[in-house]
């Protein structure tokens, strides 16, 4: 047996993002030891990345806010594929998550009065974002390992030791969780700096690990962001719900090429900035659906007068949920009406001062400044849609995050699937991941609970071959180069699973991804195990091509168009996909995926809609089910 460094834990979180602290805090608070891992550098995750906001009612600008108000914003934008319990407890808890956040010592920006500011953002019926500048992730993140610091100081004092109930293992890479009759014994991974591998025993762990956007080319995502989590939840037994559903964010950079991609935040419209065309025409007025005709204003006119009077007018469209604006950006750009480089300018000069600008969106004028020479207090950015979040993810029981299918495995934040349904609303994503980052560390600590004294430990058999498989592409000569399979994935990813789907084109996606599984069985990487970025990208391409699969099939399969999964051959939303979660379970290197009936949502908060609203969703024979109040 290979000699590598182990470790047993309680409790182990993958990931060292706002949900895999969140769940890390949670668990040491119930007197579980835990380990936090991430691939990357302790703070470097997407959390910090986050500009706009986090999404709580919390009533604190407009009183008539509230989590009925809330969820139904969320069911809304997710075009009531969420799974309603998990958008029940989000918006039911997010505000005491936020208020949490402030007893740890974050420092939010402030209404007049006093209050957390909370700004508006697409789809949110009221200004419900709190917010710090447009740098809100770094404020969260930065408070939550300060908590996590604190909790090791208080077990300094207590026990001589800090690290007795939480350490950190940064620059750790996951490569592989291992089971024994459907229960987790632990997990491995390398040292990305040594290459050295490291082995953990734990009856727990709980997946943190984001999203899935590398693998597209065009992404506001970073390096990190390759499906990992995904992919080990499905190679222990686990599986993913909706994974056709991807967000593709309508402003990222479009210009200079080096930077495309890279997020131009939502804060921007929320605060006042218009879309228009390379013709000085404001185009999301023509293009409103139906489902959101009623909330939405039908002139320039009355659009303007809402940012000061909200009351009495509807609000502008450029605030539609994310994936309508991002539809009607990539058609005025095919219909030859876009910028020199390929987006549609998005303006906030004629709006705010430049000294509201620079106090508003420093970032913002910063990056456009520094990246692209642009000066946002005087002109015009030019934007266009960029992959940004997946809303499929790792399938989950909504109270405890808990796998239904692998005991001890638990998943929260961009990882897990459900809560935001075919799209999610700006800032739902950071309160999504206080609020289930908190109830996976509850949810693993009450299952290391159940399991009383009994030990866990990962059988040697099942390590050998794990290290034989991760050393494999270093010991191979003369096969194929991972840098080479990952640009041509992102190439098939981006033409043929892109914004816009047609069944031709996924299906050619599906044999091309089936010829990139095959080369990449025979990878061979340069060098040895030491800092090694093309060994590092060998691993991470399995779990793409695993990923990439899923999405391709659930959106071949999906004959309809909803939220992040449009489909040019299926144009409209059909009322029988919506009673429809698509599964992808592991079968062996294979991707299957199957059909499962959405769960019923209960009377009280059907009963939060008008049945008007419910016959835009819902087929006839639902509307005819519907208890005797909802009609
Ligand atoms: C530019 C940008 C702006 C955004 N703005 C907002 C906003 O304003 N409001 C909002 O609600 N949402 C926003 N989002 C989305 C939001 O930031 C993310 O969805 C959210 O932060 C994800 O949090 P997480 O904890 O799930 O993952 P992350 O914060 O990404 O953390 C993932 C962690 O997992 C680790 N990891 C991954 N794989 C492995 C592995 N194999 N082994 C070990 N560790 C691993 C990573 O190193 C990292 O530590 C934005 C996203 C981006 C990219």
């Amino acid at each position: 047996m290979t000699q590598i460094e182990r470790h047993s834990y309680d409790v182990v979180v993958m990931g060292a993002g706002g949900a895999g602290l969140r769940a890390a805090i949670e668990a040491r608070l119930m007197g579980k030891r835990v380990a936090i891992i991430t691939k990357s550098l302790l703070g470097k995750a997407h959390t910090v990345m986050a500009e706009g906001g986090a999404a709580a009612a919390m009533g604190n600008v407009n009183s008539k806010d509230n989590w009925q108000v809330h969820f139904r914003d969320t069911m809304r934008g997710g075009k009531f594929l969420n799974h309603y319990r998990m958008a029940e407890l989000h918006a039911k808890e997010a505000p005491d998550r936020i208020w949490e956040l402030e007893t740890y010592g974050a420092l939010f920006d402030r209404t007049p009065d006093g209050k957390i500011s909370q700004r508006n953002f697409g789809g949110h019926e009221y200004p419900r974002l709190a917010h710090v500048g447009d740098r809100t992730g770094l404020e969260l993140i930065r408070t939550l390992q300060q908590k996590i610091v604190s909790l090791q100081q208080d077990d300094e004092r207590e026990f001589g030791d800090g690290e007795k109930y939480i350490k950190v293992f940064a620059e750790l890479a996951i490569t592989e969780i291992f089971t024994e009759a459907g229960a987790v014994t632990g997990c491995m991974g390398y040292w990305r700096e040594t290459g050295d591998f490291v082995a953990f025993d734990t009856a727990a762990v709980v997946l943190a690990t984001g999203g899935i956007g590398k693998a597209y080319r065009v992404t506001s995502n970073s390096w990190e962001y390759t499906g990992d989590g995904h992919a080990l939840a499905m190679r222990a037994g686990g599986t993913l719900v909706n994974m056709e559903f991807l967000q593709f964010h309508p402003t990222g950079m479009v210009w200079p090429p080096s930077v495309k991609g890279i997020l131009v935040t939502e804060s921007v419209r929320g605060d006042g900035g218009v879309l228009r065309n390379s013709e000085g025409k404001r185009f999301m007025f023509e293009y409103v659906p139906d489902v959101f005709r009623k909330q939405y204003a039908d002139t320039e006119a009355e659009g303007d007068r809402w940012y000061s009077d909200p009351e009495n007018n509807r609000r502008p469209p450029e605030l539609l949920p994310r994936d309508e604006v991002a539809r009607a950006i990539n058609s005025e750009v095919k219909a030859g009406r876009g910028t020199p480089h390929g987006g549609v300018y998005l303006d906030v000069s004629t709006r705010l001062s430049p000294e509201q600008i620079t106090k508003r969106l420093p970032s913002m004028y910063h990056q456009f400044k520094e990246l692209a020479d642009v000066d946002i207090t005087k002109e015009p950015m030019e934007v266009g849609p960029t992959c940004h979040y997946v809303m499929g993810g790792v399938e989950v029981e909504p109270d405890t995050c808990a796998s239904p299918y692998v005991k001890g495995l638990f998943a929260a934040g961009e990882v897990g699937g459900g809560m935001h349904g075919s799209n999610r609303l700006g800032g739902n994503s950071l309160s999504d991941l206080l609020v289930f980052g908190r109830r996976a560390g509850l949810g693993a600590s009450e299952y290391v609970d159940s399991m009383g004294d009994k030990k866990t430990v990962i059988a040697d058999a099942d390590l050998e071959s794990a290290v034989t498989d991760a050393l494999a592409p270093l010991n191979r000569a003369g096969g194929e180069n991972p840098y080479t399979i990952h640009s041509e994935l992102q190439t098939v990813m981006g033409d043929l699973v892109g914004i816009i789907r047609k069944a031709s084109e996924v299906e050619d996606a599906l044999v091309k991804i089936g010829g990139l599984k095959t080369r990449a069985k025979n990878l061979t990487v340069e060098g040895d195990r030491i800092f090694n970025p093309g060994w590092h990208l060998a691993l991470d391409l399995k779990n793409l091509l695993l990923i990439s699969e899923a999405v391709a099939k659930a959106a071949l399969i999906r004959e309809e168009s909803r939220g992040g999964h449009t489909r040019d051959d299926f144009p409209g939303m059909n009322p029988e996909w919506r009673q429809v979660n698509l599964i992808c379970r592991a079968d062996g290197d294979e991707v299957e995926v199957s059909k499962q009936a959405l769960p019923t949502m209960p009377t009280e908060l059907l009963s939060l809609f008008d049945v008007s609203e419910l016959k835009k969703y819902m087929t006839e024979a639902e509307l005819t089910a519907l208890p005797e109040e909802s009609n």
